[in-house]
């Protein structure tokens, strides 16, 4: 298990780029991951989970809960309309707020439920086709939609393009989140959680270099 060599490498990242000790939150990635690694990491303290799967999450985290209480539930993948309500339900926090669509079921089920899950937008920062997220110029228009509907995002999300520098990509995020007061930055995977944080990054969602690789067999 990763866990701590994750935690000490947050700590020095933090400490090379100025930032106080814990200002980072590690959103450990459980998604497709044997439950003996999850219930590991569980018993070894550690409570802020990401999931990308509502269905998945769904079967797991409720009886997790109830063994580890504190757990803090965040929904990292693309969200379906029609998971609005489960996701309400189930998580702390949403980090692909990408369309009016979803901005307006997660309104209405926020009323309905009375549960308010932190939000972040999605941010296609790569400009890629195939991926999620509202393109950078969109912002401003997106940002004062969802204020309209009684939402308030307090953060961007990215993926930046594979196999590439994502260095360009995690200044942008934080450029447009300075530009719109918004605090939190969800930045940094495996592989440039590190990086991530140099530029700000206020949540890093690292799974396979804690869990190991992920077979999706
Ligand atoms: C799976 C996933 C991660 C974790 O990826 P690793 O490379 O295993 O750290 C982070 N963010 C998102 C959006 C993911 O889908």
């Amino acid at each position: 298990m990763g866990l701590d060599d994750i935690k000490r490498r947050i700590a020095a990242a933090e400490d090379r780029a100025g930032r106080a000790p814990g200002s980072v939150t590690l959103i450990a990635v459980s998604k497709v991951q044997p439950e003996d690694r999850v219930t590991a990491v569980l018993d070894a303290g550690h409570r802020v989970f990401g999931e990308n799967y509502v269905q998945e999450a769904q079967g797991k985290w409720p009886g997790w809960r109830d063994r580890w209480p504190g757990v803090e539930l965040h929904m990292i993948g693309p969200l379906q309309s029609n998971k609005a309500r489960a996701a309400v339900d189930l998580f702390d926090a949403i980090h692909t707020l990408d369309r009016m669509t979803l901005a307006r079921k997660l309104a209405q089920q926020i009323a309905e439920q009375g549960r308010i899950p932190q939000l972040f937008i999605q941010v296609n920062t790569g400009d890629e086709p195939q991926k999620a997220g509202i393109l950078a110029d969109e912002l401003p228009v997106f940002l004062s939609s969802c204020r309209d509907l009684g939402l308030s995002p307090q953060g961007l999300m990215c993926i930046p393009p594979e196999d590439c520098d994502p260095l360009p990509h995690f200044r942008l995020l934080r450029a447009l989140a300075a530009d719109h007061g918004l605090p939190n930055l969800s930045m940094g995977m495996s592989a440039d959680f590190e990086a991530a944080i140099a530029e700000g990054a206020t949540h890093v969602r690292v799974g396979s270099a804690i869990f190991g690789a992920r077979d999706y067999g």
